[in-house]
């Protein structure tokens, strides 16, 4: 019986998941932020799952980098030197993609991820650092998001292409759908039309894209219009001209570009955004494509701190297994939720005085902000008005904050805005206590969203397709002071689960953020009710603690996402 179900999953069932990174590992470098955390939690409750999928990414074998900054808020990039072979086995089949005048090799690396229950969901690493290969092309798959066009357009041949042929190598030759996770792996669907069209040479062009339509599936991750990939028709040319005819590459370039969103839009049956909200965006940015939403979520167990760990089992005994069940927590006594969550802030407070040495105090009220550092989630938002800022602090009750997060290395907005940020620590080092963290990871986001009081999130709207790090932070009992925009437009009861910024604005400009108004309605309900709340009624705040968990955490977790997947998209 057991062989015979495992066939029929081998047969009929298996999920093939491309995407440009993945947060497997903290000390795996191949992630750069939300898209490859969210992966990485996809995959995670996959396995926890036993869903049939396999993934198929990157090697990165220099990986994203390693942040260094300075006194005065300087990024500085250094190499994050990792052995590939450390994580993950060599596997024998070799394929190859021509890029350019070469054909390129390519090997894959499994990594593989194990569920709950045993069950162990395979990873591959594409990975062209082969001795037979020209200099030049054993560099392709070094760098995350690295390099110019060239190199970008180069990568994704090997993630599109190459990985379609390294599946069918590796004898995963039953796919029955190919997930698009962002455009960025958009090539797929060329390798199965050519697939398609030497297994049918009978059908027309439109019955096999009819066909490919059916195999795939595609989710669009951003608002932010630098975050489609484009590529002109030259450069296609210059790499793909001997994969492609002039004609085809005619068709996939129109006005002389190759827009990788479009490119996975046309070929795909089934398309999602990651929030509600995101979904309507979308749906204005791309008219006449039915795209659907599956709001994202995150690893429950992952992602929640030793102490609500140990919390939940004593309470909660199925909640690992079945997120669902942390909505039971509102059956918890709310001392004892207070009382985990100050072990996890201790946690935070030592890690914090231990690198920075500046004496953060534990039962001081204590604000997180860490995540990319990009212009538009205007992470100097809380600095508009430093005095302001430093009034509440004297006179509602004091302040600490807990900064993180990485630019990306052409972002010179971003890194800018941490050069701003370190300004406005110096310039409030006498009234709040505030610490930017070096090198944002994994780990990091651990410990800070689970350890913070609060967990505060500025984007400009409508620019934040979902965020995921708020979730983590209400898997930790951790409420959210946040713009009503991507995922928080669902999970936000204001005064339950958290509060908005700018509520009242929302409704009649859906789209539009003005800073000095949200800076302002920030400041506002920090001083007239988050701080009081904190400081002066517990068992008040203790309870949207409890509602931030019961209501949310159950409900914005990766098991949930993955079984919308499944009901959506994957078994249909
Ligand atoms: C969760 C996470 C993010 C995403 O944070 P957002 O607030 O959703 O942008 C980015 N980087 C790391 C390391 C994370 O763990």
């Amino acid at each position: 019986m057991e062989r015979d179900s495992d066939s029929l999953r081998e047969e009929y069932f298996h999920i093939a998941f491309f995407s440009m990174e993945m947060g497997l590992d903290h000390k795996m470098p191949t992630y750069s932020g939300g898209l490859g955390t969210l992966a990485g939690d996809i995959l995670r409750s996959c396995a926890d799952l036993s869903v049939p999928l396999v993934a198929v990414t990157l090697a990165s074998n220099k990986g994203h980098f390693s942040q260094r900054l300075d006194k005065a808020g300087n990024q500085v990039e250094l190499p994050m030197e990792w052995r590939i072979d450390d994580f993950a086995a060599l596997r024998q089949p070799k394929v190859s993609v021509p890029i350019g005048v070469r054909e390129v090799k390519i090997q894959a690396w499994e990594y593989l991820l194990t569920g709950l229950g045993g069950y162990q969901v395979p990873v591959y690493l594409l990975d062209t650092n082969l001795f037979e290969n020209d200099p030049s092309d054993r560099e392709i798959t070094s760098y995350l998001y690295g390099g110019d066009e060239r190199y970008r357009l180069s990568q994704e041949i090997v993630l599109g292409i190459g990985g379609v042929r390294m599946l069918d190598a590796l004898g995963h030759t039953t796919i029955r759908k190919y997930h698009l996770n962002e455009g960025h792996s958009a090539l797929v669907a060329l390798e199965l039309i050519k697939g398609m069209r030497s297994e049918h040479p009978e059908y027309t062009n439109e019955q096999i894209i009819e066909l490919v339509r059916k195999k795939c599936i595609f989710t669009t991750h951003t608002p932010v219009p630098a975050g489609h990939d484009k590529f002109s028709a030259s450069l296609v040319k210059s790499l793909l001209g001997g994969y492609l005819e002039a004609d085809e590459i005619a068709k996939i370039c129109p006005g002389n570009e190759l827009n990788m969103t479009l490119l996975a839009l046309d070929h795909s049956g089934y398309i999602n955004g990651v929030a509600k909200r995101h979904e309507e965006i979308s749906r204005n940015m791309f008219p006449g494509y039915p795209i659907d939403s599956i709001t994202n979520g995150v690893h429950h167990v992952f992602w929640t701190s030793e102490p609500f760990r140990k919390l939940y089992d004593r309470h909660i005994s199925g909640w690992r297994k079945d997120p669902f069940d942390l909505r039971y927590v509102i059956s918890i006594p709310k001392e004892e939720i207070i009382q985990t969550h100050r072990d996890a802030k201790g946690r935070l407070i030592d890690l914090v005085n231990a690198k920075h040495g500046i004496g953060m105090n534990y039962d001081t009220f204590t604000v997180g902000f860490a995540r990319r550092m990009t212009k538009y989630k205007r992470p100097d938002l809380l600095f508009s008005n430093t005095e302001r800022l430093a009034a509440i602090a004297k006179n509602t009750g004091p302040i600490q904050i807990i900064f993180a997060g990485k630019a990306h290395p052409k972002d010179w907005e971003g890194k800018e805005l941490i050069k701003h940020i370190f300004g406005a620590i110096k310039r409030l080092e006498e009234d709040i206590k505030i610490v930017f963290l070096e090198n944002y990871d994994l780990g990091l986001a651990k410990v800070i969203t689970s350890g913070v009081d609060l967990w505060l999130n500025t984007p400009k709207r409508p620019l934040e397709a979902s965020g995921t790090s708020g979730m983590k932070a209400c898997l930790n009992g951790v409420p959210s002071l946040s713009v009503l925009d991507g995922w928080w437009v669902e999970g936000c009861v204001e005064g339950v689960t958290g509060w908005a910024i700018d509520a009242i604005i929302t409704n009649r400009s859906p789209d539009q953020s003005d800073d000095s108004k949200d800076a302002e309605n920030l400041y506002e309900k920090l001083e007239r009710v988050i701080v009081p709340m904190f400081y002066r009624n517990t068992d008040a705040w203790a309870e949207i603690m409890r509602y931030a968990i019961a209501f949310n955490a159950s409900f914005f977790n990766s098991h949930r996402m993955v079984q919308q997947y499944l009901l959506n998209a994957y078994l249909t």
